[in-house]
Formats: structure tokens, C-alpha cells, sequence
């Protein structure tokens, strides 16, 4: 039988599709990695997997102990699959803006899950950094998954997402393009594609009000503001992000991110999240500005089903001021 022992071995090994009607009008190959089709949803069942993996053996993680988290939900999907097949309980924490799918899927794998104020500073004791690290202390056998400054968290990405990534592009890759939140996605990836390449480019994308932008073209941190899209962009530096293997920083508004979602799905059935679109929408800027045969690689971090009250919902759309006039949720009324 080619069975799979349990549904932590399916991690990884992720397709990569080719992009025909987004990438119509530039002469450069775009790729999209299709990391929403890992068993937990998203690219953090990658780094969530090596995390615990990496605290069992140093014996910070004990059995029957139980993992504690900061997350906007992806890590915590991925934590929580882990937690499911090797008996650890989860409790997560999360910002109120979140999506609320990705707070149903967190209860759906029987985590507590605790929501937080988004609009304070992250030393702030309500701060969803802050509670998390105080639940960690609190609870008996707790382990602060910590994926902001554990390094577990890019090496993840350096030892599974990087080497796959070469190996499915046979080394034939100009720029890799990977919407930055925790940086355990672009530092563990970039780090892994520069020793084999280093003329490889590794591009950050980061929201309007994010702080990356400014820090890689200043060195200062200039004051974050909030913004819609999610799982990307921070409001402070964490220790997993490593600029030194980025060579450039394209920033990208929300309204970029939700449009260029939808035509994701729509136009190439890649079935994604804001965070996705955001990358695209950079990539489309790049190869526009580059003018060039070349083959970039697109992260494609999520699944649209954890933003179908948002992104595909047209009232929450207009409401924002991101979709003037269309409207898909005819009513049978609206049918006579
Ligand atoms: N997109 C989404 C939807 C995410 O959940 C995350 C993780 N927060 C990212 C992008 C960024 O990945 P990383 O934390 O590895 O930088």
C-alpha cells in the first residue's frame, strides 16, 4: 500500500503551476507554489512541524505538555495538526482582524483559543505576543511555540521548502517572490537558494503600514499602521527575519492584495488568500520593471477558504471601498 504512516509525512512536496493570463502581459515566466495544498491549509505546516520536532528533541516540548502560540492562525492550523497526531494540547492566540475561519479551524482541531485587541502595541500586556507568552508561563507542561524568534522557524523552510524548490525548478530560478510576515518563509528559503545561486533575487512583499519596507530602505523603524490583508507586513522586527538574504522590498496596498486575490482565483482557479495576491501583485511590478525572459517563483502561502467572508464577500469588498459595482449573491428575488 503507498499509504502515508499519518498526515504529518503529506507536509511538503507542494506543486508548482505555471501562470498564464496574470503573467500575459510581461516576458518573464511567473510560477506560483502552491503551499495552500499542504494537509493544514498553508506554508506553516512546514516550519510549525520542525518547530515542535526540533523542541521534542531538546526536551523544551515534553510528552502530554502543551504548545502555546501567538498566531494569525496559519501556524496555528500547522501546530495544531502536530498537536492532533502527538497528543499535545494547543492554545492560541490571535489578533481581533483575523478572519473568523481561521478561529473556527483552530476550535475545530479542539485548541482554546484566545482573541486579542489588534490596535495596541506588542508590549502592551494585551497585546497578543504579550498573552501568549503569559499563557505559556502559566500552563502546566506549557512551550511557547515563539515563531517570531525561533529558528526553528526559517530552518523549516531552509531544510524542506528551499531544497524543493530547487530541485522542482532544476536550478532554473531568476527571483523568488514571498510575502514576509514572521520572515521564516524568505530567510530560510532565500538562505538555502543563495548557497546554491547567489545571483538568485529573494524579494520581500509587505503591506502599506507594515514596517519592512522602510527598515530595508532606511534602517530605521518608522511607526506601523493597520491594515487589512493578513499574514503578512509586522509592527515589529522579529529575530526569524533576516534581511541580509533579501535584495529588494516591493510593498503593496490592500487593495492591490484583494483584487489581484480574486483574479487568483478566478482567471487561474488558483483557489488563494490576500497574502498570495499581494505576491503576485508584486511579481506582475517586477517583471514589468526587469522587462525581461526570466522565471520568477511566487509563494502562494494560503487557501481562499479561510477568507470567504472577506476577500470573496462582496458586501465586506464594498464596504471597504474595494468593489464598486459587482454583485454575485443574487437572490431569487433577484431572479423574477
Ligand atoms: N501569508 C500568510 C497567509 C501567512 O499566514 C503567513 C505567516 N504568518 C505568511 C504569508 C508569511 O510567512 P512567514 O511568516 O514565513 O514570513
Amino acid at each position: 500500500m503507498k499509504a502515508a504512516e499519518n498526515i504529518l509525512e503529506v507536509i511538503g512536496n507542494t506543486p508548482l503551476v505555471k501562470s498564464h493570463r496574470i503573467a500575459a502581459d510581461v516576458k518573464a515566466n511567473i510560477y506560483y507554489k502552491l503551499e495552500y495544498l499542504n494537509p493544514g491549509g498553508s506554508v506553516k505546516d512546514r516550519p510549525a512541524m520542525q518547530i515542535v520536532l526540533d523542541a521534542e528533541a531538546s526536551g523544551d516540548l515534553r510528552p502530554g505538555g502543551t504548545i502555546v502560540e501567538a498566531t494569525s492562525g496559519n501556524t496555528g492550523i500547522g501546530l495544531a495538526l502536530a498537536g492532533a497526531i502527538k497528543g499535545y494540547q494547543c492554545i492560541f492566540v490571535m489578533p481581533d482582524k483575523m478572519a473568523a475561519e481561521k478561529i473556527e479551524a483552530l476550535r475545530a482541531f479542539g485548541a482554546r483559543v484566545v482573541v486579542c485587541p489588534t490596535a495596541v502595541e506588542p508590549e502592551d500586556p494585551r497585546s497578543y505576543y504579550s498573552v501568549a507568552r503569559r499563557l505559556a508561563e502559566e500552563s502546566p507542561g506549557g512551550y511557547l511555540a515563539n515563531q517570531y524568534h525561533n529558528p526553528s522557524n526559517p530552518r523549516g523552510h531552509y531544510l524542506s521548502t528551499g531544497p524543493e524548490l530547487w530541485e522542482q525548478t532544476e536550478g532554473k530560478i531568476d527571483a523568488l517572490i514571498v510575502a514576509a510576515g514572521t520572515g521564516g518563509t524568505i530567510t530560510g528559503m532565500g538562505r538555502y537558494l543563495k548557497e546554491q545561486n547567489p545571483d538568485v533575487q529573494i524579494i520581500a512583499v509587505d503591506p502599506v503600514g507594515s514596517l519592512y519596507y522602510d527598515y530595508f530602505k532606511t534602517g530605521k523603524m518608522t511607526e506601523a499602521n493597520t491594515y487589512l490583508v493578513e499574514g503578512f507586513g509586522e509592527d515589529f522586527l522579529p529575530s526569524t527575519m533576516d534581511f541580509s538574504v533579501v535584495d529588494e522590498v516591493i510593498r503593496v496596498d490592500d487593495a492591490e492584495c484583494f483584487t489581484m486575490t480574486r483574479r487568483l482565483v478566478r482567471e487561474e482557479g488558483i483557489f488563494t488568500g490576500g497574502s498570495a495576491g499581494g505576491a503576485v501583485a508584486a511579481a506582475v511590478k517586477y517583471a514589468e520593471r526587469m522587462d525581461r525572459e526570466m522565471n520568477i517563483v511566487v509563494m502562494i502561502p494560503d487557501s481562499a477558504s479561510r477568507y470567504l467572508s472577506k476577500i470573496f464577500n462582496d458586501d465586506w469588498m464594498r464596504e471597504n471601498g474595494f468593489l464598486q459595482e459587482e454583485n454575485n449573491a443574487d437572490t431569487v428575488a433577484d431572479l423574477l
